[in-house]
């Protein structure tokens, strides 16, 4: 077996051993965002405006004040305060 020989083989090992480690990454990239998809959907849950700033926030990060929904404390309480200033 001439050296020339040798190296094709090993070229073409070390080709076919990355070809497939990139499917496998591929693979395990895909079924990776799959799971993250199908986790965000369970845990996200419902959406909810916030009644200051109109930004949209998962309901479990939201806080419910008066039917209204907020995306934090002071959003709620700056909106509370606007709504009964002489408190
Ligand atoms: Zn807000």
């Amino acid at each position: 077996m001439n050296l020339l020989l040798i190296r094709l083989i090993i070229f073409a090992v070390l080709f076919f051993a990355g070809l497939q480690l990139y499917r496998m990454y591929r693979q395990w990239k895909l079924d990776r965002e799959e799971a993250l998809d199908s986790e965000s959907q369970q845990e996200g849950g419902q959406m909810v405006r916030c009644a200051w700033c109109k930004v949209h926030v998962p309901e479990a990060d939201a806080l419910r004040e008066q039917g209204e929904w907020f995306c934090s404390s002071a959003h709620r309480d700056r909106f509370l305060q606007e709504q009964h200033p002489e408190e």
